[in-house]
């Protein structure tokens, strides 16, 4: 398979060089050339297949022509080594009589760092140290280069450790991260090292870029970025559209009293799921919908989405005028989605063939304040005894404003709420448990090197290595 850019002015590029490159020549984002349909009987028997198994067709379609089935099988496994449960989000009292709302919580934040972003993460470590030329050699011979102001880091870090042929230098600013967020790459070591930049984001960010274009640099060593653009964290994401669909079927069909799920007002459902599922992302830079989008082109029987936004509501304003108005982002409590310009925009338009009314066709939006993300984490707690983080609280609230009767609805929770403690204690007023994976990192030792933000510093530490 080969990958084009959206830009259009770049030659088309194998799976080794998008994931390697990271970004086309011309700046545009890669694209496979082709997205192929899986066949009916696979969703047929969704319901019966493991999350792993369901990964592993879905991956073959976008990558068995670049890696061998063996390969590619145990990446996709080592990369899901964690569960996915779609949950059911509890019985809603006095909302519209008794009625149960169809709503499900597909819980994305079981894996190493309890955020989506490690599915994407370690599978793009896994396919990266396949495409190693050194691989299996001690050193490093892919340097992975990645600025961070918090969550990229920890989630990156944690994808790649340990993961051979490759080593990985994380920069982020000092002073300016959560403690919670940087213990979760400074406590790693292995092939992973810490940069305590003495400065803010945007100079870690100056460092990596400089270093990329720096020649005497890249000849010593070879460097790749591991930005969420990457094809190899974008696409796998679409492996847990289709888990949630077998686990969300497999469900239903289980209930001969589907009335227990569903309520008897949505009986019309027995007859299947065909056309009555809506998928309600928590979007920021809109990676995680677009690879959602991916999986529908494949045949995944999702009638609709809806992309839910914080107070940064570029991608709800272009639904509703067809106008794409990149602002600067607004800071708000659901801060991994304080994006003013989503770079996978560009992927969206190229998918719809740049027709505002296709991709309203499959599409609407929501956007919340920070007071109705704090309401809704509020009232969801009351209500169903349901902790929502603030991410996937604008997930739920867009369900609850725009399921109608005859649908069923899961949404992403993509961070456990205790990621953000200080904020979810604040507004629910309790005092959330830290999961234990989460406490380990806080009880291992920090290590991390010091620099400044001067990129003559920089080079010559890397120039070390
Ligand atoms: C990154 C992130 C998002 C936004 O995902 P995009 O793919 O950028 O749209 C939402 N929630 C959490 C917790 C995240 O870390």
């Amino acid at each position: 398979m080969r990958y084009y850019s959206t830009n259009g002015k770049a030659p088309l590029a194998t799976l080794e060089k998008a994931v390697v490159k990271g970004l086309a020549e011309d700046k545009g984002l890669y694209m496979p050339e082709r997205i192929k349909p899986l066949p009916q009987e696979f969703f047929d028997n969704i319901q019966d297949m493991s999350l792993q198994e369901i990964a592993y067709q879905v991956a073959d379609c976008f990558f068995g022509e670049d890696v061998d089935a063996e390969s590619l099988r145990k990446i996709v496994y080592d990369t899901l080594s964690f569960d996915i449960p779609l949950v059911k989000v509890e019985k809603v009292k006095e909302l519209k009589g008794e009625k149960e709302l169809p709503i499900y919580s597909l819980e994305l934040f079981h894996g190493p760092t309890l955020a989506f972003k490690d599915v994407g993460a370690r599978f793009m470590a896994r396919l990266l140290s396949y495409f190693s030329p050194l691989r299996g050699s001690q050193k490093g011979s892919v340097n992975v280069l990645v600025a961070t102001s918090g969550d990229t880091g920890s989630a990156v870090a944690n994808g790649f450790l340990g993961v051979e042929g490759i080593h990985v230098y994380v920069l982020y600013p000092k002073g300016k991260v959560s403690p919670i967020q940087e213990c979760q790459f400074t406590t790693l070591g292995q092939n992973i090292t810490a940069i305590e930049v003495d400065g803010v984001f945007d100079d870690c960010q100056a460092l990596v870029k400089n270093a990329f274009m720096d020649e005497e640099l890249n000849a010593k060593m070879q460097l790749t970025s591991a930005n969420s653009i990457n094809v190899a964290r974008f696409l796998p994401q679409s492996f847990y559209y289709f888990w949630a669909y077998a686990q969300l079927k497999k469900t239903l069909s289980n209930s001969p009293l589907k009335g227990e799920n569903l309520g008897k007002e949505a009986s019309p459902l027995r007859g299947g799921l065909e056309g009555s599922v809506v998928c309600c992302v928590p979007s920021g830079n809109f990676g995680n919908i677009c690879s959602a989008l991916f999986g529908k082109r494949m045949g995944l029987p999702i009638s609709r989405f809806i992309a839910a936004n914080n107070a940064n509501d570029i991608f709800y304003n272009y639904l509703q005028t067809g106008h794409y108005e990149p602002k600067p982002s607004k800071q708000t409590i659901a801060n991994a989605m304080d994006v003013g310009d989503p770079s996978n925009f560009a992927r969206i338009l190229d998918l719809y063939g740049k027709s505002h009314e296709a991709i309203c066709q499959d599409i609407s939006g929501a956007t919340y304040t920070d007071q109705q993300i704090a309401e809704t984490m509020k009232r969801c707690l009351a209500e169903t005894g349901y902790q929502l983080d603030p991410h996937g609280a604008c997930g739920y609230q867009a369900l609850r404003d725009g399921l109608q009767e005859d649908e069923v609805g899961f949404f992403l929770e993509t961070a456990h709420p205790a990621k953000f403690k200080q904020t979810v204690d604040d507004i629910c007023g309790g005092d959330i448990a830290i999961p234990e994976r989460l406490q380990a990192f806080m009880k291992g030792t920090k290590q991390s090197v010091s620099m400044s933000k001067n990129f003559s510093d920089f080079k010559a530490f890397l120039m070390k290595q």
